[in-house]
């Protein structure tokens, strides 16, 4: 168990001004709240526009979440005006992170938007995002999957997804998951976001991390691991109320 009050983590939140719909600001809220029901200290820092780049270099666990493709435009001119560099080292490094639907685009090579413009993304992920014109059918609903991710393979993961762009991913990087429900990166191979190095991106919204509490652990267990070292070991805690949601969910689809 880790042990109380010893340890603490700093969340570094992209963009909580513009990359937050759904819900994904609730993900921070969860992230908070389980490490200080177990005493873990916990300091949130926001990062946008203004925020001076080195403050990525300081935070141990990065969240960022989704946003309709005027914001993506924004956001896109502040990372590559100074912050690229730090974020794509965090990320390299081995910082552990979320990143969700808008965020997760991101990451990847490119991303073109419903009117046919190209918005260029990072390239820290091997992967490209496509939305086939503006009359497009939009991948909308609740979505299930199972995580790829060890220790959680047997966990059927809940969320809600909306985005227009289609992901597909290089061949040498592994998705997060394969959908059970729903339609993941492109609504055709059945696979769901993408792992790589100690970051996810995903399309799930929900907030995925409230209706899915082990895989926040397995994020807080990760960023401490990154810190400490060792094998962290979180004290559980009861989450009837979220199995029972998830299991709703589940159960109008797929039991
Ligand atoms: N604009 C992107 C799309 O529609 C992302 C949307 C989102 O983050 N919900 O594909």
């Amino acid at each position: 168990m880790t042990k109380k009050g010893k340890h603490s983590l700093k969340i570094g939140w992209l963009y909580p001004d513009l990359m937050s719909t759904y819900g994904d600001r609730g993900n921070v809220m969860i992230l908070r709240k389980r490490c200080e029901w177990r005493e873990i200290m916990v300091e949130v820092t926001g990062i946008t526009l203004g925020t001076d780049s080195t403050e990525i270099d300081s935070v141990d666990l990065l969240f960022m979440g989704g946003a309709q493709d005027r914001q993506q435009e924004i956001v896109k001119k502040d990372l590559i005006g100074g912050k690229e560099g730090f974020l794509r080292r965090a990320i390299e490094d081995g910082t552990p992170g979320l990143f969700v639907c808008g965020a997760y685009q991101f990451l990847g090579a490119y991303y073109i938007a419903a009117d046919g413009t190209k918005i260029e993304g990072l390239g820290i992920y091997d992967l490209v995002t496509r939305t086939p014109g503006r009359l497009a059918k939009r991948l909308i609903g609740d979505i299930i999957i199972r995580p790829r991710i060890e220790g959680l393979e047997e966990l059927f993961v809940v969320g809600f997804e909306n985005h227009g762009g289609r992901t597909e991913l290089g061949k040498g990087l592994a998705p997060f998951a394969d959908v059970v429900h729903g339609y993941g990166n492109n609504g055709t191979d059945r696979t769901e976001g993408v792992v790589y190095k100690n970051t996810i991106g995903t399309y799930l919204h929900g907030p995925i991390l409230s209706k899915n509490p082990e895989l926040a652990d397995y994020l807080i267990r990760r960023a401490l691991e990154i810190k400490y070292g060792g094998a962290p070991v979180l004290e559980p805690i009861e989450a009837s109320w979220e199995r029972e949601a998830r299991d709703t969910v589940i159960g109008r689809y797929i039991r």
